[in-house]
């Protein structure tokens, strides 16, 4: 059996281990990355990067189609059409180019890449299978960054109609009937989307609101455009499997009374789930916190020289805290002093309008002891979003009411994803209402109602 030793091991080359992968390589350490699957690992195959080039196709799609009727611009075209498998392919290009770029970066520093399952033998030693048989890997230092994988409902099991995110982004047909078991992120980001394509959509979500975790405030014109596109939205109602004939969604929502959903697919996504089975976890036999491996603040595990990063070390599952940690982790290994010391994690829910948070909210922020200042500004005000027919929602700044100190900053509307770098470098930079109010934004705008936003907290907004 072929045998390597390294310094510094990384199992999964998602967001996390790759970047961490890259940054140790930049730092001269001697590392190697184990991959079973794609570099990139579920964000670039099958999250974040596919899952936003067919919302993208979607909201072309839906563009042309509203364009195509009676429309305020004055613009005449005839209706489209789309065919799905070429939109596919068009999705699968993009991911492939970015696989080959992943593989390049990771080239480009020096790291090693092994593709196969790791399975941990003791601490510090993992056996790989590759397509060329066994490989045993010895390391210094360990990283696992394994990622997660969706929930599956035992009353409802992946296969046939029944569908899971990664499924949905490889679908060649458009279904007729989509029924969404879930109104989180995934279930409301690819419902929209293919309600958008021309499926029928139902959400059915357990809660008493999609996207609970968020404020009633954020929500509205999400439920209103959810409205708009014709998806039918149950809260406080749970799933409870097949129909006998298999061609309905069977749904209990509230009180025992049941119905009976038609549809073509059944697209689950009641969240997702920590990947710590099947590398031998229990050869090593970390603390967890519940399903997730437990981290400190610089990511160390139970173990000495075993860290974890990204969605298996727990909430929020999102690629960019994998990313961070992971670049913090492979600095620590190079003896830098680092700690995770973020302000925030900003996080962005791809729905139509989009939603940003970063930061507390007011409740979060009330419910932490603050006594605080807090106003929102609507882009009804704002020239930009006028002009390009984006005038719904707001952005609301939420700072201390002693010293304005910017605790959270959320909105809500079209394009807002791009807000969400300037509402994290204000928090992370400690910015207070005056700095936000005193920066130039340059006109004009969709920014300029996070200025607006500053202002009017402070009780002098301009445009309004
Ligand atoms: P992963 O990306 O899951 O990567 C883990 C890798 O480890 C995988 O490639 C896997 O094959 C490999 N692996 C696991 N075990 C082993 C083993 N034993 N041996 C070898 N390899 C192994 N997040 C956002 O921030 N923004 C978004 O817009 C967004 N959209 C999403 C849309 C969808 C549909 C989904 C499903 C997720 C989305 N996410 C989004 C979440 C994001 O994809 C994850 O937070 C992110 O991928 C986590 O990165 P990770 O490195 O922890 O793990
Ligand atoms: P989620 O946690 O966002 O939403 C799951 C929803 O399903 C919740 O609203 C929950 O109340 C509901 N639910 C749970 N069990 C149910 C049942 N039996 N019947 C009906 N509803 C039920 O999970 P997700 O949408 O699967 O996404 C998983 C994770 O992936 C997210 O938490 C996020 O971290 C990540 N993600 C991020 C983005 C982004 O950043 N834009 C996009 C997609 C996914």
């Amino acid at each position: 059996m072929k045998e390597i030793k390294t310094k510094l091991l990384i199992i999964g080359a998602g967001p996390g281990g790759y970047v961490c992968a890259i940054r140790a390589g930049q730092l001269g350490i001697d590392t190697v990355v184990i991959e079973a699957g794609k570099p990139g690992g579920t964000c670039l195959n099958v999250g974040c990067i596919p899952s936003k080039a067919l919302i993208h196709a979607a909201d072309e799609y839906e563009k042309v189609s509203r364009l195509s009727g009676k429309n305020a611009l004055g613009i005449s075209t005839s209706k489209p059409k789309i065919d799905l498998s070429q939109t596919m392919e068009w999705k699968d290009g993009i991911v492939s180019r970015l696989n080959s770029g992943v593989a390049g970066l990771l080239k480009k520093h020096g790291v090693k890449t092994v593709e196969g399952w790791a399975k941990f033998r003791d601490g510090k030693t993992v056996e790989v299978d590759t397509p060329t048989g066994p490989q045993i890997i010895r390391a210094e230092y360990v990283v696992i960054g394994t990622g997660s994988a969706p929930v599956e409902l035992p009353f409802l099991p992946f296969g046939d109609k029944v569908i899971s995110s990664t499924d949905a982004l490889s679908l060649t047909e458009i279904p007729g009937k989509l029924a969404v078991v879930g109104g989180g992120y995934i279930g409301l980001e690819l419902g929209i989307a293919y309600a958008k394509l021309g499926s029928e959509v139902t959400v059915v979500e357990a809660e008493s609101s999609i996207l609970p975790q968020y404020d009633k405030d954020l929500i509205r014109p999400v439920l209103k455009r959810l409205d708009a596109l014709g998806i039918k939205v149950m809260t406080k109602a749970k799933a409870k499997g097949l129909s006998t004939k298999g061609n309905s969604l069977l749904v209990e929502n509230g009180g025992g009374v049941d119905h009976k959903i038609p549809a073509d697919k059944i697209l689950v996504t009641v969240g997702r789930k920590p990947v710590t089975h099947g590398w031998g976890l229990e050869e090593i036999d970390l603390r967890m916190d519940g399903p997730f491996i437990h981290i400190n603040d610089k990511c160390q595990t139970s173990m000495r020289g075993t860290y974890a990063i990204g969605d298996v070390t727990g909430e929020p599952m999102l690629a960019h805290r994998a990313m961070a940690q992971g670049e913090m982790v492979a600095e620590i290994i190079a003896g830098e002093k680092r700690t995770w010391d973020k302000v925030c994690i900003p996080a962005v829910c791809f729905t139509d309008p989009e939603i940003v948070t970063a930061g507390l909210s007011p409740k979060e922020a009330k419910d932490m002891g603050y006594a605080i200042k807090t106003d929102s500004f609507p882009f009804q005000a704002n020239g930009r979003a006028m002009s390009a027919e984006r005038e719904e929602g707001f952005v609301r700044i939420v700072a201390r009411a002693d010293n304005h100190l910017v605790l959270g900053i959320q909105a809500v509307g079209v394009g807002v994803s791009e807000l969400s770098a300037g509402f994290a470098l204000a928090l992370e930079m400690g910015a207070r209402l005056e700095d936000i109010a005193a920066t130039i934004h340059a006109h004009p705008t969709q920014s300029e109602a996070l200025q607006e936003a500053a202002l009017k907290t402070l009780g002098h907004a301009l445009h309004i």
